[in-house]
């Protein structure tokens, strides 16, 4: 009881003082509900954890002014998070877009950390990013904006402090740039001052098909507590960037078949499956256009689109979000819910509004996955490429690619173990919330105030 009191009297401070900054609350609170059965010990209390946990340890803003091909100046606002440094340095992604303010990068950041305390490996939680539209933008215009962002971000970031990497709109043409600009003005080779790089300059195979990967890897442990395989599933996805492209490699690879990817004009419709290597990279140039729309994807391969729909009304086996913060609402859920959907696993962050998540968690219909657990697989090959800049050493594809199974087990397992100890039976969602807890708890409490 006293620790409920505890729990309600943080959320009740945080909400107080952070009034306008809704993703990040929404974030907050649905963990303290998760991780609710596993406050247990008064230390948490004793030493405020809850509170040290829920906010950020450091965070800045800074002005990012460019220019374009005109010669016209632009400012952007440019952030980054230190969320917790609990179990390593801080780690995590930036995001470009316009939709990028203090509450989505804080709620990315929080969200961070809990991810990257389950890969196994010693990173703490970061985000960051801007408010730049690369939409239409010329390459030199995506280096000139790297650059200024760099100018006024480095001195924060370094391999045993802050290392970035991609996220929405920071890809690797991007984290090229922003290296070649770190690299300039601190006048060393850090490798690994951030990840995600290219691979003639020290990235990690399977990096940019790690975020995909991980997620079916995950998918597929979930399917085989049920005695299936991905053998013959029909899948629907959203967006179709980086996380989309991998998991519709990885899906296609295992059997199963992704029928939908959308964007911000729509959805398209693909009833043979994105799986032939042609529409695979098909979906690499729709990205590196810079338009940000799907209907490409229909004109060239004849298939349907439906402007300005989402995927969720097709009726599939596994629904797998890789887009953005609540792209499924209420109502998303209730259709998900009504197709007959079986497992539902996010890959990209906070993808579901807090009341459709809870409609899906608690249906008995579906099995479902939170991205704290199943879209952490481009983090762990990130944490990977660390570890091979470390030791300047490069391993082959097939050895990133078995680490990365390899840790997305023992995420799903320890996810499973948690939610079990706890008499939640198998809710993935609240065990990988809770082993997480425990494990940055602990480690705060071991390294005093
Ligand atoms: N933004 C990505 C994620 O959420 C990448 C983070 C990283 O590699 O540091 O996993």
């Amino acid at each position: 009881m006293a620790m409920n009191e505890y729990i309600a009297r943080v959320s009740e401070k945080l909400r107080r003082q952070y009034p306008n900054e809704p993703e990040y609350l929404q974030s907050v609170s649905a963990w303290l509900e998760m991780i609710a059965p596993a406050v247990d010990d008064p230390r948490y209390e004793k030493l405020d954890l809850l509170t040290r946990m829920v906010e950020p340890e450091r965070m800045f803003s800074f002005l990012v002014p460019w220019q374009d091909d005109e010669g016209t100046i632009h400012t952007n606002h440019g952030y980054r998070v230190q969320f917790s440094s609990a179990i390593g340095p801080y780690k995590g992604g930036l995001r470009f877009h316009p939709s990028v303010t203090p509450s989505v990068v804080k709620f990315l950041g929080f969200e961070q950390t809990y991810k990257n305390a389950l890969t196994g490996l010693p990173i703490g939680g970061a985000a960051g990013g801007a408010d730049f539209d690369p939409r239409g933008r010329s390459s030199r215009e995506i280096m000139r904006f790297c650059q200024a962002f760099m100018y006024s971000l480095y001195r924060y970031i370094g391999a045993d402090t802050d290392v970035p990497a991609g996220d929405i709109g920071v890809g690797a043409r991007e984290i090229g740039y922003l290296y070649g600009a770190y690299k300039r003005v601190t006048g060393r080779a850090e490798s690994s001052a951030l990840t995600g790089k290219g691979l003639t300059y020290g990235g990690s195979k399977v990096r940019q098909e790690a975020a995909g990967f991980g997620t079916v890897y995950f998918l597929a442990r979930m399917l085989e507590h049920q005695g299936e395989t991905l053998e013959g599933k029909r899948i629907a996805i959203s967006g179709f960037g980086n996380m989309s492209w991998g998991v519709c490699k990885k899906a296609a690879e295992l059997g199963g078949k992704v029928v939908t990817l959308s964007g911000p004009d729509g959805y398209i419709f693909d009833g043979d499956g994105v799986d032939t290597p042609e529409k695979l990279d098909f979906m690499l140039q729709m990205r590196a256009s810079g338009l940000d729309r799907v209907s490409s994807y229909a004109q060239k391969f004849g298939v349907e689109f439906h402007p300005g729909k989402k995927p969720w009304e097709v009726p599939v086996d596994i629904v797998i979000p890789c887009a953005t913060q609540n792209e499924i609402g209420v109502e998303d859920a209730v259709l998900i819910l009504a197709n007959g959907v079986r497992y539902y696993v996010e890959a990209a962050n906070m993808p579901a509004t807090a009341e459709a998540l809870k409609l899906l968690r608690l249906s008995p219909k579906v099995l479902t996955a939170g991205a704290k657990a199943a879209g952490s697989g481009g983090v762990a090959v990130s944490a990977l490429e660390m570890a091979q800049n470390a030791i300047r050493y490069s391993w082959s594809r097939q050895e990133v690619d078995e680490k990365l199974r390899t840790i997305m087990s023992s995420i799903y397992d320890a996810s499973a173990a948690a939610a079990e100890e706890y008499g939640l039976g198998y809710d993935l969602i609240a065990g990988n919330d809770i082993a997480a807890f425990k494990k940055i708890s602990q480690a705060m409490i071991a390294q005093g105030l």
